[in-house]
């Protein structure tokens, strides 16, 4: 183990150029160039870019200008194009070289940075938002089964160990509201304690800025452009971790990924004050069961939640007043679930459920559903305070900029685990923490091992979190993204500490310093 022992930030500006930088010497000063960049070397993004972008170019935007009025149609039809045009070579300002990039500062980019600086790299987390924590920060979704990691005597009879436990302390101990038993909410206290924690291991963030393409070296991922702002830019590392969550950079770095099945569940959260939910459990308990005819009626818009709606969702679409399911083009539908309501004065949490044929990964297509829940949101609210019995003072408090679904790309893994796996909780000589499924209880759990988080035929990149998860184990889980947020930030450092790819460090090590840091990590057993 070794530890940073002085404060690194803004060091000494590197020299190296370019073409060098694969071989450059382990240990050399992370160099981070604020705006203006004086002097700042500039990369070609055509050389060293895995991936060629498609951008409108001058002539062809002025043609499109020109037959503007010609191709108004439906939003359908604006997307119809499908053509390609060659993006103009690029000379890109390098800003920063780190050892250790994280892309992503979500549940798990966020324990990755801290474990990577923690352990003496100098590390980057880039995140796309203006605010971290990614699922449980910008989107809000912080309870759930997170509060087995918190307080399941069977899975953690101490309590989840190492940065995640402390993380997640610290997010309880910070909340400044709704404190509870099980579950908290408070978002705001997750993007803070992540800011802090980054802030106290000298870890640094750029924040409002999109990772965009990678840096390679033969099949070394050797850094990634992002771009903000101030246009493209580019960043040097020696190693790269993944936690965009689908598995973004993998992809643009020519790793093979795996794309989820259809119908990735996304939703939005948002929470809804001044509502009197005893006055709303009342007029339900009073509606009793819903008439076959209301069953019939919901079966029939597809839409399984309404039960808690009904009558007043029924009546406000039969008045053409507001429809409970909205669909989004052909592809997907859309409804709202009011979750709980809870804190002092109450809030009633609800998310949207957006369900139907379609891939995170795909740009246009969460496009066009966050366009549709930003008005529908507004609109659900509107239709309880002016239909819904408790809901007469309700309004719209705070919705989540961010929407999250939990399918997209993940990465080929070396090694996948598979439900067998869980099922005989299965152990591997390179475990780097345990995965305990949250519906099903398998005592011991089961390994996740540090194969897992190595993409195949990418050096350099390493994945924690969604990214690495292949639908199937519901590994997804919160507490477990952290655990292998921890693993690979700690993998990582140990990586530029001696030189190596990821996929060459000693995993014995690896393991020796994650049971410094929960000594229960890899508890066998119960
Ligand atoms: C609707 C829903 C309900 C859920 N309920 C639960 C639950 O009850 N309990 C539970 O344990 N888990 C739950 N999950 C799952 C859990 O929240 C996720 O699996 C977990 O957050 C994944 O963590 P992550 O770090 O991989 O991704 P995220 O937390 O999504 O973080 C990814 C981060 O990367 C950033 N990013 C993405 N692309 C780029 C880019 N190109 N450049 C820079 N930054 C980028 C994003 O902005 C984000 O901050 C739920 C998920 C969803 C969608």
């Amino acid at each position: 183990m070794f530890l940073r022992t002085q404060k690194r930030r803004f060091a000494h500006l590197a020299t190296s150029e370019p073409a060098a930088w694969a071989t450059m010497p382990c240990g050399a000063a992370m160099c981070w160039r604020t705006s203006p960049l004086k002097g700042a070397r500039i990369m070609s993004q055509d050389a060293a870019a895995t991936e060629q972008a498609s951008t409108t170019t001058q002539p062809v935007a002025d043609e499109v200008a020109a037959a503007a009025p010609a191709l108004r149609g439906t939003s359908k039809d604006l997307w119809k194009v499908s053509d390609a045009v060659e993006r103009p070579s690029q000379q890109v300002p390098v800003i920063a070289d780190v050892d250790v990039l994280v892309a992503g500062g979500g549940v798990g980019g966020v324990v990755a940075a801290i474990a990577a600086a923690r352990y003496g790299a100098r590390t980057l987390v880039v995140e796309t938002h203006s605010s971290l924590g990614g699922n449980m920060g910008p989107a809000m979704f912080v309870g759930g089964s997170l509060h087995m990691a918190l307080h399941n005597p069977e899975a953690f009879p101490n309590g989840l160990g190492g940065i995640p436990g402390e993380f997640n302390r610290r997010v309880v101990a910070g909340e400044d509201r709704n404190v509870g038993a099980d579950y908290f909410q408070d978002h705001h206290s997750v993007s803070y304690v992540a800011s802090k924690m980054l802030e106290e291991v000298d870890a640094e963030m750029l924040l409002s800025s999109v990772v965009s393409g990678v840096i390679t070296r033969g099949n070394k991922a050797r850094g990634v452009f992002v771009e903000n702002k101030s246009g493209t830019q580019a960043i040097r590392s020696k190693v790269i971790i993944d936690c965009t969550g689908t598995a973004d950079v993998a992809a643009r770095a020519g790793a093979p990924v795996t794309e989820m099945p259809s119908n990735p569940s996304a939703g939005t959260f948002f929470a809804i004050a001044n509502a009197d939910w005893a006055e709303y459990e009342q007029a339900l308990a009073a509606r009793g069961e819903l008439p076959q005819d209301d069953q019939d009626w919901m079966q029939a818009q597809v839409c399984p939640v309404a039960d808690r709606f009904m009558p007043w969702a029924r009546a406000a679409w039969e008045r053409g007043a507001f429809r409970i399911v909205d669909t989004v083009d052909d592809f997907a539908t859309l409804e709202a679930t009011l979750m709980l309501s809870k804190g002092e004065p109450p809030l009633v949490y609800a998310r949207t459920r957006v369900n139907g044929n379609f891939n995170p990964g795909d740009g246009l297509a969460m496009s066009r559903i966050a366009q549709h829940e930003r008005t529908y949101i507004y609109e659900f609210a509107a239709f309880l305070r002016e239909n819904v019995p408790g809901f007469k003072r309700a309004r719209l408090h705070v919705v989540a900029p961010l929407t999250c679904a939990r399918g997209g790309k993940s990465i080929e893994s070396t090694y996948v685990v598979t439900h067998d796996d869980v099922a005989r909780s299965a152990r591997f000589d390179d475990v780097v923490c345990i995965y305990y499924d949250d519906k099903q209880y398998y005592p011991g759990g089961c390994d996740i091992p540090y194969r897992m988080l190595l993409p195949k035929g990418v050096e350099g990149l390493l994945a924690a979190g969604k990214s690495a998860v292949r639908r199937g184990p519901q590994m997804r889980q919160r507490h477990t993204v952290q655990l292998m947020g921890q693993a690979a930030g700690v993998a990582a450092a140990l990586a530029v500490k001696h030189c190596v790819e990821p996929s060459e460090i000693d995993v014995a090590e690896l393991q020796q310093v994650l049971h410094t840091l929960d000594p229960e990590l890899d508890r066998r057993g119960t």
